[in-house]
């Protein structure tokens, strides 16, 4: 029970990557809150499904509706976390959404929406929970990036700005916080078989499967497992930190 007495939130908890490190952390024994943005019986089912597998050793986990893209909002999810549960340990900045493009055809909306969800909500979220950090001793974030924050991909201006902004970022709060024993460090999953990657058509599935070097997507888990690690005591002198896992694409 590597978490017990560890209580985290993780945004975007209701499917896909997020809900993968739902379970990986509450299997371990931490007390997990979790946001969704709008789908409440998919977040129904995250808990359902954890309490049907394993009732005994899995940590408390309870889910919020809180939009991400929201400073108010954001705020309010971190002091509910410590309303419920006096204090939090560590913070996932997961949730992200895509609204590809041609660049020249993208639109104003689409270019903000994306920056406002996928970076705004990472620093509306972070700096809520950096007082309480440093106030507990110490903490962790994980920030959720993408392989498209290294490198360019066609149509996606505004979602590799917003990745390529968070590993940034990421490394700028790992300096600013060292000194106050909080760890931040990015994840960068390549393709990862989630909705997010399964409402793509299938050819252009096929086409990516056939760039990547093990020639297949990504699953949730393997992105649960490494955030899990940095997460853990296990991990207490990488910060500043991107972890690429993407099946050799970018190699
Ligand atoms: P999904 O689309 O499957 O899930 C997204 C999650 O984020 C949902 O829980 C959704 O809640 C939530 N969400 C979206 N917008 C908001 C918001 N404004 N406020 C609060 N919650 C919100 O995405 P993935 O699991 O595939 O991706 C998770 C993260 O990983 C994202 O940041 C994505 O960019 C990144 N990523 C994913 C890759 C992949 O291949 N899948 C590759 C690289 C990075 P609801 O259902 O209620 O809308």
């Amino acid at each position: 029970m590597e978490f017990e007495n560890k209580v985290f939130l993780v945004t975007g908890g209701s499917r896909g990557l997020g809900k993968a490190i739902v379970k990986k952390l509450a299997q371990n024994g931490a007390t997990v809150v979790f946001t969704y943005r709008s789908n409440k019986d998919a977040a129904q089912q995250v808990i359902s499904e954890l309490s049907s597998e394993n009732k005994d050793s899995t940590g408390t986990v309870v889910a919020i509706q809180s939009d991400v893209s929201e400073s108010e909002s954001a705020v309010k999810a971190i002091d509910k976390v410590v309303d419920l549960f006096g204090k939090i340990d560590g913070l996932v900045n997961n949730a992200g959404i895509t609204q590809d493009s041609p660049f020249y055809k993208m639109s104003d909306d689409s270019w903000n929406s994306v920056i406002n969800t996928n970076l705004n909500g990472v620093f509306y979220l972070t700096k809520a929970y950096l007082g309480r950090a440093i106030r507990n001793g110490g903490g962790k974030i994980v920030n959720m990036s993408s392989v498209s924050g290294i490198k360019g991909l066609k149509g996606q201006a505004n979602y590799c700005a917003s990745k390529g902004g968070l590993i940034a970022l990421t490394k700028s709060l790992a300096v600013e916080y060292a000194r106050f024993n909080v760890q931040v460090n990015a994840v960068a999953p390549g393709y990862i078989a989630t909705e997010m990657v399964e409402s793509l058509a299938d050819k252009v599935k096929q086409k990516i499967s056939k760039t990547i070097p093990q020639q297949r997507l990504g699953k949730p888990q393997e992105i649960a497992n490494v955030t899990s690690f940095l997460l853990s005591q296990q991990c207490n002198y990488m910060t500043g930190q991107t972890i690429t896992i993407d099946g050799g694409l970018t190699a």
